[in-house]
């Protein structure tokens, strides 16, 4: 790949995989076409969700709310969900299969207590940088390729978000998996399509 695009992996944690807390379906069956997809790119960004004990994106910690119900945060509507990707646990270590030794950030987001983080570039409440893009853009990034999970949550906001910030955003799908919770997949497949970020394949994009 050009030497100005970036490969984001987007949380590839035991959490988001089959037994894990907040199981995405058939997570790990893109664990071996990301890892030989990395290596075909010479700057890679691993993402971690990365949450505290009691964090607001959980519904243990609102009592009498069930998990996937949706709240009015202070930073707008905010999904309910078990409670996961705690800092430092099992589940919140990256797959043990996942080998991107050569990738040169590992990026944690969800760390503040009160706000949620799906995108790897702004915090929920829409105005707080994780520094990604400044990370990027200070390495002379233009284009970023964006894989992982969950295609429609933390992938697809961090593929609007890249084009927030003026990159060219290439996002696979089939390097990706969904939760697909109430039509979210077709709201962030529209989302990110809006948004001006392209759907690529593995072979389009390294023949
Ligand atoms: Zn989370």
């Amino acid at each position: 790949m050009t030497p100005n695009a970036a490969l984001l992996v987007v949380d590839m944690q035991n959490d988001f995989m089959p037994g894990g807390a907040l199981a995405v379906p058939r997570g790990h069956e893109i664990v071996e076409p990301i890892n030989r997809l990395a290596q075909r790119f010479a700057n890679v960004v691993l993402t971690q969700d990365w949450h505290c004990p009691g964090h607001a994106s959980f519904a243990s910690s609102h009592p009498g709310r069930q998990v996937y119900e949706t709240i009015d945060a202070f930073y707008g509507p905010q999904i309910l969900w078990p409670d996961h990707c705690v800092m430092g646990s099992h589940g919140a270590a990256l797959h043990p299969d996942l080998d991107i030794r050569h990738a040169g950030l590992i990026l944690r987001k969800g760390y503040h207590k009160a706000v949620d983080s799906y995108s790897a570039f702004l915090e929920a409440d829409r105005e707080t940088r994780t520094g990604l893009d400044g990370w990027l853009s200070s390495r002379g990034i233009t284009e970023v390729v964006v894989c992982g999970l969950a295609t429609d949550f933390c992938v697809g906001w961090t593929a609007c978000d890249g084009r927030h910030f003026g990159l060219t955003v290439k996002v696979i799908e089939e390097a990706s998996r969904a939760i697909d919770l109430d039509g979210s997949m077709a709201r962030a497949h529209r989302n990110m399509a809006v948004a001006g970020a392209n759907f690529v394949t593995i072979s389009q994009l390294i023949g």
